[in-house]
């Protein structure tokens, strides 16, 4: 019987992953990799799921959202997880790798796979039949220029300029305040500051060290999307006259307009994820962090995503993908990896395993499939789908994509639980859910 085939471009994180998903799936895979023939900026070798630079794939461990998502991963018979479990090193709490041993482990893999066949080379168009895209944030400029197609010339992104993003049960409301400018639409949260609170404020920023960023990653700033250390490097009343301006949000409290205010936008449906308006940033993350935790109502920001400027290639997912990795305007195209809107080593394989599962169940005519809400995965997916296409950027695994969990005991009354408490509940639950639905789905064949 002829078997029916897919094409993976991209043997990266993703590439590698969902290749392998999709011949295990019983479909033949043709995987193209451009690499070592064309390099990108970032990759040093021929070798497939490089790692450009850390070797860590996350902290582990039932309090860690990323450990959720490697547990999912582990259970789905991941070749990352299988390679990260090959090349282990030891590194405290984190799932870290000898990076050489780690993809040369991949690249065997599916080098000897007897249903993928590799091709060294780039591919500069989306080919026809069913196509995983996995080319990642350094996508070559032909094949970026060919997506276009699929876009309408619109929501693809060429760099990150991305604000620090807090989760909203650690934002004080005793202090912040939800309102829209001249009383207009109360969709912001609004942290209000005083003359001295923003001259401390502006020290930290003043003080803040930034990203060196390579050569190739330099980026010309355009005035909308100007980093907030650049706006107060300008002066010290600049960023009061710009993201910081108080006109019109009035503080309940004080019934007075604060000096400066900065403003906090919800980033997904259920409101757990809200992103500071207009301070995108390149500052080191410890800097950012101090930085941040110097604004009133945000002493002690959970910050979820931070804020980084950098060169990517990524696409508007709330406004081109569905949560099972499909194209809204093409179906028959998945996109994994950071393409799709995804941040880190870890999700890029991780959502390279759905696209690829759901491209081999498209080729059998089979539906394709989405994991459970309350999973890692299933999470991150959604929050693809669902997302505030308005500056989306790309998102890395965390707490704040999975529903709040709040336990009844059994009089009925709602307990309130602290962190510590409440995370492995949470990724007991997740991880329950996701094997109940991989064995459902693993029955269904
Ligand atoms: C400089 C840099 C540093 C990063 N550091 C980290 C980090 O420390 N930790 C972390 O978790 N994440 C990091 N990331 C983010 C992200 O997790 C990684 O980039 C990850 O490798 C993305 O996986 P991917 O599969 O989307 O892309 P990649 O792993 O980059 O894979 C894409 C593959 O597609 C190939 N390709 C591109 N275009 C074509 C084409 N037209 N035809 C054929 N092949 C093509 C590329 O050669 C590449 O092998 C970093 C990103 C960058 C750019």
């Amino acid at each position: 019987m002829n078997l029916p085939r897919i094409t993976v471009i991209g043997a990266g994180l993703s590439g590698s992953e969902a290749a392998l998903a999709a011949a295990r799936a019983g479909v033949l895979v043709d995987l193209y990799e451009m690499r070592p023939s064309k390099m990108t900026p970032a990759h040093r070798s021929g070798n497939f799921a490089e790692l450009v630079c850390s070797n860590s794939l996350g902290g582990e461990g039932d309090t860690n959202a990323k450990g959720l998502l490697q547990a999912e991963m582990r259970e789905v018979g991941s070749l990352i997880m299988e390679a990260a479990q090959v090349a282990r090193v030891p590194a405290g709490g984190a799932l870290a790798v000898s990076r050489e041993e780690f993809s040369q482990h991949v690249t065997a893999q599916i080098r000897s796979h007897p249903k993928i066949t590799v091709h060294d080379t780039e591919l500069s168009r989306v080919p026809e039949g069913i196509v995983v895209l996995a080319s990642g944030p350094l996508t070559s400029d032909a094949l970026a220029q060919d997506l276009q197609r699929f876009t309408e010339g619109e929501h693809l992104a060429f760099y990150d300029a991305a604000a620090p993003v807090i989760s909203f049960e650690s934002i004080n409301m005793d202090i912040a305040y939800r309102k829209g400018r001249y009383d207009q639409e109360a969709d912001y949260i609004n942290c209000p500051m005083d003359k001295e609170q923003y001259a401390a404020w502006y020290q930290a920023v003043s003080d803040a060290r930034a990203h060196t960023p390579h050569d190739w990653e330099k980026l010309e700033f355009f005035e909308g999307c100007m980093p907030i250390e650049e706006i107060a490097r300008r002066g010290v009343e600049t960023p009061r006259f710009g993201p910081m301006k108080p006109k019109g949000l009035h503080n309940p409290a004080t019934d007075r307009e604060p000096w400066a205010v900065v403003q906090l936008r919800q980033e997904d449906a259920a409101g757990q994820m809200w992103s500071m308006v207009g301070f995108q940033t390149g500052l080191k993350w410890p800097d950012q962090k101090l930085m941040v935790q110097t604004i009133p109502g945000l002493e002690n920001a959970e910050i979820v995503r931070y804020g980084v400027m950098h060169r990517n290639t990524y696409l508007c997912a709330p406004k081109v993908l569905t949560a099972t990795l499909q194209m809204r305007s093409d179906p028959r195209v998945l996109v994994a990896g950071v393409l799709a809107g995804t941040e880190g080593y870890l999700e890029s394989a991780a959502t390279g395993w759905l696209a690829g599962t759901n491209a081999a169940r498209l080729a059998l005519g089979q539906e394709p499939i989405v994991p459970p809400p309350s999973s890692m995965l299933g999470g991150l997916v959604r929050y693809l789908e669902s997302a505030n296409p308005k500056n989306f950027q790309p998102m890395n695994t965390n707490w704040a994509l999975v529903p709040e969990f709040t336990p009844i005991n059994p009089l009925g009354s709602r307990k309130k639980l602290g962190k510590r408490e409440k995370r492995p509940l949470m990724f007991a639950r997740g991880l329950e859910a996701f094997k109940a639905w991989w064995g459902e789905v693993k029955g269904d064949k």
